[in-house]
């Protein structure tokens, strides 16, 4: 069952997600390879965020144009897109979690805006999500920050050598942001051939790891994590704004004010309506994710960090400016509170994918015991 579930789990989450997942497949030459890095969300948005390598500071809000606007908007499209597909395709799944509550499908969009401000948000017209310029560039800088701190050593080296940046040195996140955009000129001023050009390149080269393709690869394998972090956390934060529009958070909060008013306390009620809220958006969101995974978790293959709320809750938050402990008058639920609420719901659903995993795997084994006797 293992082996032919793996590929179709790849598969779903190539077919599914936009290109930069797919850069690092065999049997792409070094051109194809350097193209596929260069054009990722990840890099691109370094580009944009970080366009001189003077970098001042690492929160400097960035001037824009409309078109780098408009791209971002198409990214952060698609990557909804992502969502919805994978709701309808869960979606009798999704409804049983969330007892009945969950619509079938709804309209989303995604507005981008450029105030400094820290939006993430849906509209009043509950189908535009609204996120800001300043959310998107603490997508990144919460990529680069969470890999630095929490990637092996030597998989890091591979890609970023920052074993020389201290984790208290001033300015770390600065210089952090430096090497990559150092690493990132390199793998531009890579030469690059088509597959019998890096053949040859292979056999003319002096050593075999100064030709382009086994460099252009293995940087393409040892940036899968950076990747992934960084498209795993707006995958996190856009599946729970989607999650507030399908699992009508908005009829459901006036309905709880209105119930609220026969309270003692009508804004405490209305509060703890609120933080429920959030915490089912957040449930939403990692269960939906967990399951774009397939039979198996990722980080198995090396494509770790895809449910996103971990570098989400630990980085983007904060880099993001959202106000830790207080939203509409109310005390927020605890940042780690709400990281270790998504852990335990994600951990559970593998629990149970392997439960019946291992249950699938029994009756294949009586089954084939059954026809050899
Ligand atoms: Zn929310």
């Amino acid at each position: 069952m293992l082996s032919v579930k793996l590929p179709l789990a790849l598969l779903t989450l190539t077919m599914l997600l936009p290109s930069c997942c797919t850069c690092t497949c065999s049997g792409s030459s070094s051109g194809k390879i350097k193209k596929g890095i260069l054009n990722s969300y990840l890099f691109k948005a370094a580009d944009r965020f970080y366009p001189t390598t003077e970098i001042s500071s690492a929160d400097k809000f960035p001037r824009l144009n409309d078109k780098q606007l408009k791209e971002i908007e198409q990214e952060m499209a698609d990557l909804l897109k992502t969502i919805q597909k994978l709701h309808s395709k869960e979606y009798n799944y999704v409804n049983k979690v969330f007892v009945g509550r969950a619509l079938a499908k709804a309209d989303a969009k995604i507005k981008i805006t450029s105030r400094n401000v820290p939006i993430c948000q849906v509209a009043p017209d509950n189908a535009t999500i609204e996120l800001d310029v300043k959310i998107a560039q603490a997508l990144f800088r919460g990529a680069l920050l969470d890999y630095f701190d929490h990637t092996d050593v030597f998989f890091r080296e591979q890609f970023l050598k920052v074993s020389d940046i201290k984790p208290d040195e001033p300015d770390r996140e600065g210089k952090i942001i430096k090497t990559f955009m150092k690493k990132k000129s390199e793998i531009e001023r890579t030469a690059t051939h088509t597959c019998v050009g890096d053949v040859f390149d292979m056999v003319s080269a002096d050593r075999l790891e100064e030709s382009s393709w086994p460099q252009l690869a293995g940087v393409g394998l040892s940036s899968v994590g950076l990747m992934n972090r960084y498209q795993g956390s707006a995958l996190f934060m856009i599946a729970h704004e989607y999650g507030h529009i399908v699992l009508q958070h908005r009829e459901r909060l006036k309905k709880a004010r209105e119930e609220g008013l026969k309270e003692k306390d009508p804004i405490a009620a209305e509060c703890q309506a609120r933080a429920g809220l959030e915490s089912e958006a957040d449930t939403y969101a990692v269960v939906l994710l967990t399951n774009l995974q397939g039979p198996i978790p990722m980080e198995m293959v090396g494509m770790d960090k895809i449910t996103g709320y971990d570098n989400f809750f630990r980085y983007v938050y904060q880099l993001g400016g959202f106000p830790e402990d207080r939203q509409q008058d109310c005390s927020y639920p605890d940042l780690d509170q709400r990281r270790i609420l998504a852990r335990s719901v994600e951990e559970a659903i593998w629990q149970k994918k392997e439960d019946a995993l291992s249950m699938e795997l029994d009756k294949q084994f009586i089954k084939l015991i059954e026809k050899s006797q």
